[in-house]
């Protein structure tokens, strides 16, 4: 006799919900941030140089530019890129709606790539056949954190002549051939919101080695204004200041960064984590036929913020919403990550259409996103793993067996 699902009125493997992600608060970060409490400032201070600068010495890039959020951080990418109305920028559809949304703030129009059905990321030979006179950049996403092909992308932007736009919101300390996530591409975007490796709370930041991106980054995130004498276009007093384009403000606070700063210091120790919970899974898994576990690049270190599995459709008896219910049921913080970013509404009144990235889109069908924290301990992983094989069993075809 299979036990019985929780679903279906069963005790469920967990008595407490166990959520997909979650972020690790030390007695050390709640001091950093108190102690800003008792300073001079509370934002425009001198965390926020701290915190960018051991961001730049960690990633290997020569700036960083701290914002508010990522998407902000993204944004400000897009214009210092110089993306504006009618140009084109290339992304993926299986990514949060910040990765499309960035361009489209700066009037451009989103062209999606298809995906690598193994990698998950974008598929650098489908993003080659979308390329026209229009194109200013690519906007790659390391999907759960697993860095994309940039020997092919850095290939693509020389040949074309593109800027690449990294969204390594899933990545800070992925690594691609030996070479820190963050050091590679024209300008990457790393995101410290909650479920991310390491936190501010909200918060996010530009890493690049180029200086001309720097300035642009640096004004565009106080309203596009300046106080550098060599840039004003007139003579004022000591007061005196200039605004030069619409930039917003887009500033993070002195008490996020110097919850980054404390952060930073355990980022190495949380991705030994993640790994380690990773292999459990791995390990777990491998004896499942239904579930295809996820990709490890031979030439890369994933910094593991997803644990995405992928069913196998034909091997069982249900869909993934059923799935995805009764892992719920059994108090699994289970997630799908992504809803392709063109279904949403707003995207479907540009005119895109479904079918225009078919293995995306299928991949979607497919994909559970199970928990992966820091924090989870050895029985959370237990139960975890509990869980699916107790749901899996009951769904799985008699004949796949
Ligand atoms: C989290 C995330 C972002 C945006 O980050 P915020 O800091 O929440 O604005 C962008 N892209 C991807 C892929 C993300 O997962």
């Amino acid at each position: 006799m299979k036990p019985k699902l929780a679903i279906h009125g069963g005790t469920p493997v967990r008595r407490e919900f166990l959520p997909y992600g979650r972020q690790a608060i030390h007695d050390d970060d709640i001091r950093a941030v108190t102690d800003v409490l008792k300073s001079d400032f509370l934002t425009t201070g001198p965390k926020i140089e701290q915190f960018e600068k051991a961001i730049a010495s960690y990633v290997g890039a020569k700036y960083a530019v701290s914002f508010t959020n990522g998407t902000a951080a993204l944004h400000a990418a897009c214009f210092a890129a110089g993306i504006n109305e009618g140009d084109e920028v290339i992304t993926t559809p299986l990514t949060f709606v910040t990765s499309a949304n960035a361009p489209r703030y700066q009037g451009a129009n989103v062209v999606f790539s298809d995906v690598d059905e193994k990698t998950y990321n974008i598929d650098p030979k489908a993003a080659e056949k979308q390329i026209t006179p229009k194109t200013k950049a690519i906007i790659p996403v390391d999907f759960a954190g697993q860095p994309c092909d940039y020997d092919a992308l850095t290939g693509l932007a020389e040949r074309y002549n593109l800027t690449i736009i990294e969204d390594a919101a899933h990545a800070i300390g992925a690594k691609y051939k030996n070479k820190h996530i963050g050091s590679i591409s024209d300008m990457t975007m790393f995101s410290f919101h909650p479920v991310k490796q390491m936190t501010t709370g909200e918060g996010g930041i530009i890493t690049t080695n180029s200086f001309k991106y720097y300035e642009k980054l640096i004004q565009f995130r106080t309203h596009g204004i300046t106080r550098e004498e060599s840039k004003l276009m007139n003579q004022g007093g000591p007061w005196y200041y200039e605004m030069h384009h619409l930039g917003f403000n887009y500033r993070m606070t002195d008490l996020q960064a110097a919850l980054g700063i404390s952060q930073i210091k355990r980022l190495n120790q949380f991705i030994k984590k993640r790994k380690h919970l990773v292999s459990r899974y791995d390990e777990a898994f491998k004896s499942i036929q239904a579930i295809t576990t996820p990709f490890v690049h031979e030439e890369a270190q994933s910094s593991w913020h997803l644990y995405v599995i992928h069913l196998a459709q034909s091997q069982l008896t249900t869909d993934r919403k059923m799935i995805y219910k009764a892992l719920q049921s059994e108090n699994i913080g289970v997630n799908v990550h992504y809803i392709p970013v063109y279904y949403h509404p707003y995207y479907k009144h540009l005119g895109y259409l479904k079918g225009l990235c078919p293995v995306a889109e299928s991949l979607y069908e497919s994909f559970i996103t199970l928990p992966l924290f820091p924090s989870m301990t050895e029985a959370d992983v237990d139960d975890v793993v509990k869980a699916v094989y107790k749901v899996i069993d009951y769904y799985q075809k008699d004949d796949a067996s």
